[in-house]
């Protein structure tokens, strides 16, 4: 499965925010597919049409779709250098296919931050440069052996050469790899490289507990909120605190809570649908009598690999898919009534899936 790792310096509210997460948690049994491990935590993606097609079909049951958050603890200043234990940190980071980058937006005497004050901008800066210093260190690293490669006229190592030389311009710059413009041929040349400041990241700006329904008034956010700007990052203000409190709580007494706070849904819930977003995914739905789900696909996904999430046979004996949109059935108000109007579309191989689509597979076994 997808995961968005979580990064962020020490004392920030990474670990408050990750057991927000994990004390939210989803039912494991739903997920059998997903990582058990200590650092990781499993959530669910709220979604009101799971909601809505619930209400339509009355299933036996729901079950939303989820993605990983990966707590990386651990990052310091001198990282790149194997400061702390730098190198491991990094590699874990390797691993996730976003980044939550946690910023200390909150003022708390007793709290002590590893700088001395709180300063988002600078906290930023010093993640940023070891995440630069290591993607410097890979790309003249494969710069040296694809000038080698070069010699033996090869044009791939020459195209891919002149590719890392604009990356590592940017990194030299202070700039990321994710901020130079890159087809997706170019992109491609350099995947294997899994550079991390090419994953897309999003601002987690933690703020006091009064904070946790406006923090418009924190000058420390709009000073993240401004940065993030520049780079066309998303910042999602969220009370860690405030957040490992609701998730001990369900149902009536989570509810009022939440009044109480003045929030209309919990902050992770927000944080939870701009992670997915920025991990570009898809949702579409399996609606049956036994079961109504909604199941996650990258962007571009064809049918027999979106039918390959629920099962690898599913993908293999693929036949077709009969397909209709979530807003035709909602707008028809069942499965038959859309079928009499012809929005159940019977769709072939080469059938790219879009978000919301409801879809029954037929395939053989
Ligand atoms: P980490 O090192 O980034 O994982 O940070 P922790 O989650 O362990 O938090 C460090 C300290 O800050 C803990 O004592 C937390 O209780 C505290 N803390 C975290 N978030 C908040 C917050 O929103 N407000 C206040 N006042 N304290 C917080």
């Amino acid at each position: 499965p997808l995961s968005c790792g979580i990064v962020g310096l020490p004392n920030v509210g990474k670990s408050t925010l990750f057991n927000a997460i994990t004390q939210a948690g989803a039912e494991s049994a739903n997920y059998p597919f997903c990582t058990i491990d200590p650092n990781v935590g499993v959530v669910e993606v709220p979604d009101p049409r799971l909601d809505k097609l619930t209400e339509l079909v009355t299933p036996n049951r729901t079950v939303p779709t989820a993605f990983e958050f990966v707590d990386i603890a651990g990052l310091v200043a001198g990282a790149s250098k194997g400061e702390g234990l730098g190198n491991k940190f990094l590699a874990h980071i390797r691993e996730v296919d976003a980044i939550v980058h946690v910023v200390r937006c909150f003022q708390d005497e007793n709290i002590t931050h590893v700088s001395g004050k709180v300063d988002p901008l600078s906290d930023i800066q010093t993640i940023n440069l070891e995440l630069i210093l290591a993607d410097i260190d890979s790309v003249e690293k494969r710069i040296d052996r694809s000038r080698k490669n070069m010699k033996g006229g090869d044009k791939k190592y020459a195209q891919e050469v002149e590719v890392l030389e604009r990356v590592k311009e940017a990194l030299y710059n202070d700039m990321p790899a994710r901020s130079i413009e890159l087809n997706d041929e170019e992109k491609l040349l350099i995947r294997d490289l899994h550079l991390l400041t090419i994953k897309p990241v999003l601002y987690a700006a933690n703020v006091s507990e009064a904070e946790a329904a406006d923090a418009s008034n924190n000058p420390y956010v709009k000073m993240v909120q401004e940065f993030a700007a520049a780079e066309n990052a998303e910042v999602v203000p969220i009370s860690a605190k405030v957040e490992s409190e609701i998730a001990e709580l369900e149902g009536e007494d989570k509810a009022m809570f939440l009044e109480e706070l003045g929030l209309e849904e919990s902050g992770l819930n927000r944080l939870i649908r701009a992670a997915y977003k920025l991990l570009g995914l898809y949702t579409y739905f399996t609606a049956g009598v036994q079961e109504v789900r909604a199941w996650t696909i990258r962007k571009g996904m064809k049918a027999p690999q979106a039918a390959g999430v629920i099962h690898t046979d599913f993908e293999r004996g693929f036949i077709r898919a009969e397909v209709v949109s979530y807003d035709d059935l909602v707008a028809a108000g069942t499965m038959n009534a859309a079928k009499e109007k012809g929005q159940l579309r019977l769709e072939g191989k080469e059938y790219v899936v879009q978000d919301g689509d409801v879809m029954h597979f037929r395939f053989n076994v």
